[in-house]
């Protein structure tokens, strides 16, 4: 009862740790799956952040030559010095330019005081300082045209906001030229950058195709933008300054990934398609992991099934290599010879539950055996030894072994104890003799007043020759041939009765039961003594006919000349009844009718007792073979039961069938020569 929960937790245990060893290794997998995929996705990000990084450096560097050369065609607006220069000329002048240059909007000539000379605005879009004027820039001007002055060149105010009057505004940005002589700057040239312009104007049309541009401040205000706002998860972003003397700019350049989320490049998905064949490897592996479980299982459920049906077994079983070891016994055989399963596995030879004085030819039989003999299938009788040394008979039936390959690799044998069979065999062959001896003894006492009346004869033929003897001699002397011939006779009388006297007491008298070759004429000569007693009797005239050369039969004498004496007595108390003349009993012995004769005897001969009796009516013949069944008052009912049992016992058969024309004829076979005798032990 302890050993089921122990086995069970075992189970349990064992299984817990093969499926916690596959979770580990799934999640192991899982996490170097899942950070292949994400390393890979950060170097294809950092790929895209790099190039926009270096996007956004190359379209600052673009801006800053632009405002360089867009710095010098300014330079060319300068007035000639010593010169006059008709106002109307330079702004013609200037108005060309802002053609040219659609990022300024606005170009201001001014005095060193930075009082406007001459102005001109952009053709492309209505003049910016009409509503606010210039005022409130007055002196984000005057600093920037201040750095001009004391560096000699273009200087940038920071941007600030214009409104429109449509509700929209402008962010713009004051270049500041200082028109420099010798004694210092005689004016100065105002150039009035629109920041959005100079997005769409100033940078590479790629680029601007691709991104969002922008300027914004340091803290992250919008100040300008060029371009949709990207839509999507992945948006990309950097940022580069624009160091310009008198202002700084930020430049933000947003992108969004060009490739779409999934399998984003090779790398990805080259990784993601390894990850999947790694993650249904690993599926197929578990799913192939759980049929061999389950087939393990199976398996396990089968042995302990087949070690369950061996360990209840009460045959003992025997496998034996093709070397003659022994390689597997079960618990019935161990239990049967005494031996434990260790010491009969071990290759001692002989094998230890072999009675000593029969090892040799038990070795010399195994070696038969080995050489390929196949045993009698039906198995063969042995003797075996147990552990006490107590020998006891056993019935062995071998098969050979034959594995999978279908190569016999030894042979399996079968092993029943048969001494409680044999025992059994021998209670009911003792209690069966006691009760034929019953059975003859009961015969006997039946005939005990026929033999006082035969015996009456000679017996009183003895007693009036010995007193006709007597009377002779009182006579005086007799003649010597009458005595003799007296005493002769009183002989002869006594012969016949010591011969009545000797065929009962060769009935009843227990004689050795073996098995014998008798001529059926000696079996008949056996019982007719008592059967002419009773003949003589009930008035029978008793018929002989024995065929010529029948040989001999194989049987138990006895017996024999009971189951004829039995069925004559039977046939004889039939005819009770009949007209006297007409009271025949057959005694006959012939040779079996072929179709009778069984296929595996050589040779049968039949013995038949047949009646003219009243027969034997049908309710009566299904019972007829019945023990103490009887239509007799003195009756045992035993007769028929014995003689079928003894006839079968020889192997024969006993049976009956009407006669013709009236009386039954009663038929039993005996083997007609010797049967092989009984096989002796022939191996272990
Ligand atoms: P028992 O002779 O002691 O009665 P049996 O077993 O010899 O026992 O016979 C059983 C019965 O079978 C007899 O009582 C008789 O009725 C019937 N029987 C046996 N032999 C014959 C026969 N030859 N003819 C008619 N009946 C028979």
């Amino acid at each position: 009862m302890k050993r089921l929960p122990e086995a069970l937790r075992r189970r349990l245990h064992n299984a817990w740790r093969r499926w916690s060893l596959w979770a580990l290794l799934a999640a192991l997998l899982v996490v170097l799956l899942g950070t292949l995929v994400w390393l890979a996705g950060r170097y294809e990000m950092s790929q895209l952040q790099n190039r926009l990084e270096s996007d956004a450096a190359a379209a600052v560097l673009d801006i800053r030559g632009a405002l360089a050369r867009n710095a010098q065609s300014l330079q060319a607006l300068q007035p000639v010095p010593g010169r006059a220069t008709p106002r109307e000329a330079w702004e013609a002048d200037a108005q060309a330019l802002l053609r040219e240059r659609r990022e300024w909007v606005r170009i201001e000539w001014r005095d060193p005081a930075l009082a406007l000379l001459a102005h001109a605005d952009t053709p492309y879009q209505p003049p910016l300082f009409e509503r606010t004027g210039r005022d409130n820039a007055h002196s984000d001007i005057a600093l920037a045209c201040a750095t001009a002055r004391r560096f000699g060149g273009p200087a940038y105010a920071p941007s600030y906001f214009v409104a429109q009057p449509d509700g929209r505004g402008l962010e713009v940005m004051e270049l500041c030229l200082p028109l420099m002589q010798a004694r210092g700057p005689t004016g100065y040239l105002l150039a009035t950058y629109s920041l959005q312009d100079m997005l769409a104007n100033l940078t590479s049309t790629p680029l601007r195709r691709s991104a969002e541009l922008s300027f914004v401040e340091p803290d992250g205000t919008r100040l300008a933008l060029h371009g949709n706002a990207p839509r999507g998860r992945r948006v990309f972003t950097a940022q580069q300054l624009l160091d310009l003397p008198g202002n700084s700019l930020m430049l933000r350049i947003n992108s969004v990934r060009s490739a779409p989320d999934l399998f984003p490049n090779v790398l990805t998905a080259l990784v993601t398609a390894m990850s999947i064949a790694l993650v249904t490897v690993l599926v197929q592996l578990v799913r192939d992991n759980r049929r061999r479980l389950r087939a393990e299982r199976g398996l396990a459920d089968a042995l302990a099934f087949r070690k369950a049906m061996e360990d209840s077994l009460v045959t003992g079983l025997r496998a034996r290599d093709l070397q003659g070891r022994t390689t597997y016994v079960n618990p019935a055989f161990c239990q049967m010879v005494g031996f434990s399963a260790a010491e009969l596995l071990s290759p001692q030879a002989p094998a230890p539950y072999w009675p000593p004085e029969l090892a040799d030819d038990y070795a010399q039989r195994q070696a038969v055996r080995l050489a390929g003999h196949a045993p009698p299938r039906d198995g063969f009788e042995s003797v075996f030894m147990r552990k006490d040394g107590s020998r006891f008979p056993v019935l062995i039936i071998e098969a050979p072994l034959i594995d999978a390959q279908g190569v016999q690799t030894g042979w399996m044998s079968a092993v029943l104890d048969i001494s409680e069979q044999r025992r059994v065999e021998e209670l009911s062959r003792a209690s069966q003799e006691r009760l034929q001896a019953t059975a003859r003894l009961a015969t006997v006492g039946e005939m005990a007043s026929l033999l006082s009346h035969e015996l009456n004869q000679p017996l009183a033929a003895i007693s009036s020759y010995a007193t006709g003897s007597m009377n002779l001699l009182r006579d005086g002397a007799p003649p010597a041939a009458d005595l003799a011939m007296a005493i002769r006779r009183i002989a002869e009388q006594a012969e016949r009765a010591g011969k009545v006297i000797r065929s009962v007491h060769d009935l009843v008298r227990r004689r050795d039961q073996a098995r014998e070759a008798v001529a059926p004429q000696a079996l008949l000569d056996a019982i007719l003594p008592l059967v002419n007693l009773q003949a003589r009797k009930l008035q029978v005239q008793v018929c002989i006919a024995v065929d010529d050369g029948l040989g001999t039969v194989w049987c138990e004498r006895t017996m024999i000349e009971q189951v004829l004496l039995n069925l004559a007595r039977n046939g004889m108390q039939a005819m009770d009844g009949i007209a006297t003349g007409e009271r025949v009993l057959w005694l006959g012995v012939r040779r079996a009718p072929a179709s009778e004769s069984r296929a595996r005897a050589p040779d049968w001969l039949e013995f038949s007792v047949a009646d003219a009796g009243r027969g034997i009516a049908p309710e009566v013949a299904r019972q007829l073979f019945t023990p103490f069944f009887t239509t007799r008052d003195e009756g045992m009912g035993l007769g028929l039961s014995l003689c079928r049992t003894v006839v079968e016992q020889h192997g024969g058969h006993l049976g009956f069938e009407p006669h013709a024309p009236r009386g039954t004829i009663f038929r039993f076979t005996l083997p007609a020569r010797p049967m092989t005798p009984p096989a002796a032990a022939t191996t272990d």
